[in-house]
């Protein structure tokens, strides 16, 4: 039987209070779409927090990606790498560009893009002529990618990198706000995100012409005429003055959701990081996450449950877990492409998905709350 008790969420949106403020705002000056000052705002204002000189604010993630692929002429017959290990929305957009994605496996140390088997890959599509117009690295959960390794092999073949941050949006890699490492950065303010505009993107890059473009073809490629002239397809992709409001609210809080989601990982790292069979994510050193999920693994032959088990225990006390993403490699919308492994014959990400899960990680998370979690797990573990 389902308990009557208080459902705990993966991660809930978790609001400032201003958020309203700037609403109000924008009603009493009827700036409440399509665009206004909050917009503009909230680009200055992330892409100065981020590290980097331009920002186009979008409806989603996703759209943020699509847009860095059009921006670098993907299309059909053209190959874009992507992390493997992520959510479907990293790879979706090569799929509208009808482009032909090509996978690439994590390492051990970051769970994340394996420098090894992107150099592979390059090796051998550059032996074909036939690089690839794009790398799409993704920041799992909040850990950076080996970015150094990763951006030194995409100069060595010039092919730009857009970088996934989604779910990164805090951490640092080298005291450089992740995102702010490829040609372009992308965000996403989801509701589950660090921060929510209840739903929304942003695009980054230090190429000023790029974002201009960027805004344009968000907007329905519209050439500057008094008529509406169109002369190349556009998208409706611009984020809202009331949406773009509610992020500049929630940005003013990020260093403290960091802060507060590390909390979280540490209370569940102090109960139960010792035990024999348990890992967690780990940190890059020289990298700050911001823990965006905790993130572990459970070896089943040491702690005596499988990690569904748990998340079934977990789901009887109304307390939402989940698996690891799937790797895309095993999802059927992708099984037909090519797949680079971590080394032949071992897939890192394979394991990390059949072993992982991720625990209830939200900054609004009260002690209770976690302690209502610890107090399953370490059922579950027998301890
Ligand atoms: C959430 C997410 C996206 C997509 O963002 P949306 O705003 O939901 O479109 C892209 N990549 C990753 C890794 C994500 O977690």
């Amino acid at each position: 039987m389902t308990s009557e008790k208080k459902r705990i969420f993966l991660s809930s949106p978790h609001m400032t209070g201003n958020e309203q403020e700037y609403i109000k705002e924008a009603f009493d000056l009827n700036w409440i779409a399509p665009l206004g000052n909050h917009v503009g705002a909230f680009e200055q204002e992330l892409s100065d927090y981020v590290g980097m000189d331009h920002a186009a604010a979008v409806s989603s993630g996703t759209a943020a990606i699509h847009l860095a692929l059009r921006l670098l002429d993907v299309e059909q017959g053209d190959t874009v790498f992507c992390s493997s290990l992520t959510f479907v929305a990293s790879a979706n957009p090569i799929l509208y560009e009808k482009a032909e994605p090509v996978l690439i496996d994590s390492e051990r140390d970051t769970w994340n893009m394996a420098p090894e088997a992107l150099e592979r890959a390059m090796r051998d599509a550059d032996k074909t002529g036939h690089l690839p117009k794009a790398v799409i690295v993704v920041n799992l959960y909040g850990q950076c990618a080996k970015m150094k390794e990763l951006v030194d092999l995409c100069n060595a073949y010039d092919v730009p990198m857009i970088e996934d941050a989604a779910e990164s949006l805090g951490s640092e890699y080298d005291g450089r706000k992740s995102g702010s490492f490829g040609t372009f950065g992308i965000f996403s303010f989801n509701g589950n995100k660090i921060i929510t505009t209840s739903g929304g993107g942003m695009l980054t890059s230090n190429d000023e012409a790029m974002i201009q473009k960027a805004r344009f073809l968000s907007t329905q490629a519209r050439d500057p005429a008094l008529h509406y002239q169109h002369s190349e397809v556009g998208f409706n992709y611009r984020m809202s003055n009331i949406v773009a409001g509610i992020g500049r609210a929630q940005l003013e809080a990020i260093e403290l959701r960091v802060q507060q989601r590390r909390e979280v990982f540490h209370r569940y790292q102090k109960a139960f990081g010792d035990i024999d069979g348990i890992e967690f994510m780990p940190e890059l050193p020289g990298t700050h996450s911001n823990r965006w999920l905790t993130a572990l693994t459970v070896d089943p032959d040491k702690t005596g449950i499988d990690r569904t088990a748990i998340i079934q225990a977990l789901a009887e006390e109304n307390i939402e877990a989940r698996p690891v993403w799937k790797p895309l490699h095993r999802q059927p919308l992708f099984e037909e492409y090519r797949y680079y492994p971590f080394q032949e014959h071992h897939s890192v990400s394979d394991t990390s998905f059949e072993y992982g899960m991720c625990l209830p990680s939200g900054s609004n998370m009260d002690a209770e709350d976690q302690e209502r979690v610890i107090d399953i797990m370490l059922t579950e573990l027998k301890v």
